[in-house]
C-alpha cells in the first residue's frame, strides 16, 4: 500500500500528464531533495517511469519528466447494470485491458461467486496484471453506505443492506468497493477523464434513471448516507406523476428515458426507443416533440438548481450513446440557461459526452483505483465528523 505523500505525488503527476521534478517538489510544497526518495522508491516499484521531454532549440539539455507506468497497477471492475453483468480489467492509466461477462445473479451469494468463477478469464495470460492487482470496484444503481461496501438500497436488484463488498471478498480474496453509477462515473471522469485538473465539477448521467454525482474540493462528495447526487428523486412537479421511490412528480417520472417512454405510449406513439421518438421529433410530430421539450425543460431545470446550489467549475452530462445530438440535449441546454440566476447565466461550461459499452465498467474499475491512489480520504469524512 501506498503512503500518503506516495499517493500525493502520484495524483499530482496523474493530473498534470507528467511532472518534472522541480515542478513536483513545488507542488507537494517540500524540497526536491525531500521528494528525492520516495520519487526513488516508486520508480523502483514500478509505478513510475521517466521520460525525457524534447525542449525546442536554445532551451537547454531535455528534463526529464515524472511519468505514471501503466503497468504499474491493476484494477477490476465490476458493472451490474445490464445483464450479462460487465467485468474488466484496467491498468494506472484506465486502459481496458481484458473483459469478461457473467450472469446477474440478484442472490448477493450467487452473484460474488460468478464474479469468482469469471476471474480466471479475466486474468487469462495476464500474469503481471494478477501479481499487481490491487482491488475491485463495483458498481450499481443504487444508494451505497458511507464505507462503500454495503447496498443499503437498490430498486433495480431488488436490494436493502446487502453486505456485498463483503461477500465479494470472501468469495475472491480481493479488496473491494462497491459505487452508485453515477457517482464511480464522476470517479472515473476526474481520475482517467475530462475532469482530472478539476476540484469542483458535477456529472448528470442520462438513461434508464437519471444520477449525479459532485466533486467539491477535489473529493467525491458522497453525503452522510451517500445519498449525495440523488437529482432523480427531487420533485420537479408538486402532486405530479407518482414515482417508484413513493414520492409524486420526481425529476425520473418526466425525464429519465423511462419517463419519456412511458409518455410516448400515452400519446399512442409506436415508438421502441429514444433514437427513435428523437427522429419523430425532427419530422415535425407534434408529440414527440412536447414529450422531448418537457422532459428536457425539468432536467434543464434540476441542472439549473445544482449550479446554483454546488457553483461547479464544469457540468459534465453523460448520455447514451445514440441521443448525444437530438433535441433533447439542445432543451436542455436551453432550460440550464433559461433557469438559472441571470448572473450565473452562460458562466458555468456544461459539456456532454457519450457513454458506450465500456463507460460503466471502467467507471467501476476507477472506484478501487481512486481508493488505491487517494486512500480512504479520497471520499468526503463528512458521516465521521457529522457523529
Ligand atoms: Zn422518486
Amino acid at each position: 500500500m501506498l503512503n500518503s505523500l506516495q499517493r500525493q505525488i502520484l495524483g499530482a503527476i496523474n493530473s498534470a500528464a507528467g511532472l518534472s521534478r522541480t515542478e513536483l517538489a513545488q507542488f507537494c510544497r517540500m524540497s526536491k531533495a525531500a521528494i528525492s526518495s520516495p520519487v526513488r522508491e516508486m520508480l523502483e516499484a514500478g509505478y513510475l517511469f521517466e521520460a525525457d521531454s524534447i525542449n525546442g532549440p536554445g532551451q537547454g539539455r531535455p528534463s526529464v519528466k515524472l511519468m505514471i507506468r501503466p503497468q504499474g497497477a491493476y484494477f477490476i471492475g465490476v458493472s451490474l447494470l445490464q445483464e450479462p453483468a460487465q467485468m474488466a480489467l484496467i491498468n494506472l492509466k484506465g486502459e481496458i485491458i481484458a473483459r469478461a461477462c457473467f450472469a446477474l445473479n440478484r442472490d448477493p451469494t450467487l452473484l460474488a461467486e460468478n464474479i469468482a468463477h469469471a476471474l480466471p478469464e479475466l486474468l487469462d495470460g495476464q500474469a503481471e496484471a494478477a501479481e499487481r492487482l490491487m482491488g475491485m470496484g463495483v458498481t450499481l444503481s443504487g444508494f451505497i453506505d458511507e464505507t462503500q461496501s454495503i447496498c443499503v438500497q437498490s430498486a433495480l436488484l431488488g436490494w436493502r443492506n446487502v453486505a456485498l463488498a463483503t461477500l465479494i471478498t470472501q468469495a475472491t480474496g480481493l479488496e473491494v468497493f462497491i459505487e452508485n453509477d453515477a457517482k464511480a462515473l464522476a470517479v472515473s471522469e476526474k481520475r482517467f477523464g475530462q475532469a482530472r485538473d478539476l476540484e469542483t465539477f458535477t456529472l448528470v448521467s442520462h438513461g434508464a434513471g437519471i444520477g449525479s454525482a459532485h466533486f467539491i474540493a477535489g473529493k467525491l462528495h458522497r453525503g452522510l448516507h451517500g445519498g449525495a447526487g440523488e437529482i432523480a428523486h427531487c420533485t420537479m412537479e408538486l402532486n405530479g406523476t407518482p414515482c417508484r421511490c413513493g414520492k409524486r412528480g420526481c425529476l425520473d417520472t418526466i425525464a429519465s428515458v423511462n419517463a419519456i417512454m412511458e409518455m410516448a405510449r400515452e400519446e399512442n406513439l409506436t415508438v421502441a426507443s429514444l433514437p427513435e421518438l428523437e427522429r419523430l421529433a425532427a419530422n415535425g410530430q407534434a408529440a414527440a416533440i412536447r414529450i422531448l421539450h418537457r422532459a428536457g425543460s425539468a432536467l434543464g431545470l434540476g441542472i439549473a438548481h445544482l449550479i446554483q446550489i454546488i457553483d461547479p467549475s464544469l457540468i459534465l452530462i453523460a448520455w447514451q450513446e445514440e441521443t448525444i445530438d437530438g433535441l433533447l440535449g439542445t432543451v436542455v441546454q436551453q432550460s440550464i440557461e433559461t433557469n438559472v440566476l441571470p448572473g450565473f447565466a452562460g458562466l458555468t461550461p456544461v459539456r456532454t459526452f457519450a457513454i458506450n459499452q465500456d463507460t460503466w465498467v471502467r467507471a467501476a474499475a476507477s472506484i478501487a483505483a481512486h481508493r488505491f491512489l487517494d486512500g480512504p480520504e479520497s471520499i468526503n469524512d463528512g458521516a465521521k465528523s457529522a457523529r
